[in-house]
């Protein structure tokens, strides 16, 4: 799939957009979900142009991997998720049931969460 520059989140990433910012670093932004599904909902995004899990594992640097995995395990720790637990999901393509074209982990917590998929 081509990256769509256009996506809500490359809007957010160029400013024409504002968000609720959780963390920020060199690769890694991380925002509050705007339809919250959990007490705790947080997304997590590389700053670079990658469409879903399978584009960033495949065509990502190292730096930029490197970075984004960092930045989960140090906003989970920092927003309280990991004592209790928490889910992550990087919902991907059609049946995925994927959004937004730009990869996302979404960080979810706050509460003890249902099953992992709906019936
Ligand atoms: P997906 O279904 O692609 O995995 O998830 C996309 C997520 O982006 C959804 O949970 C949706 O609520 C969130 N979202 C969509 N538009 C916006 C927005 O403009 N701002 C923020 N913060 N979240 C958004």
């Amino acid at each position: 799939m081509t990256y769509d520059p256009s996506n809500i989140f490359a809007r957010i990433l160029r400013g024409e957009i504002p968000c609720k910012k959780h963390y920020e670093d060199e690769y890694v932004l991380a925002f509050h979900d705007i339809y919250p599904k959990a007490p705790t909902h947080i997304l997590v995004i590389p700053k670079g142009s990658y469409t879903d899990i399978v584009d960033f594992g495949a065509n990502a640097t190292a730096e930029e991997i490197e970075a984004l995995y960092r930045a989960v395990s140090k906003i989970a720790a920092e927003a309280g998720l990991q004592t209790a637990g928490f889910r992550t999901i990087a919902n991907t393509g059609l049946n995925g049931g994927q959004e937004v074209p730009h990869f996302h982990i979404h960080l979810l917590g706050g509460k003890k969460l249902g099953p992992m998929l709906a019936e």
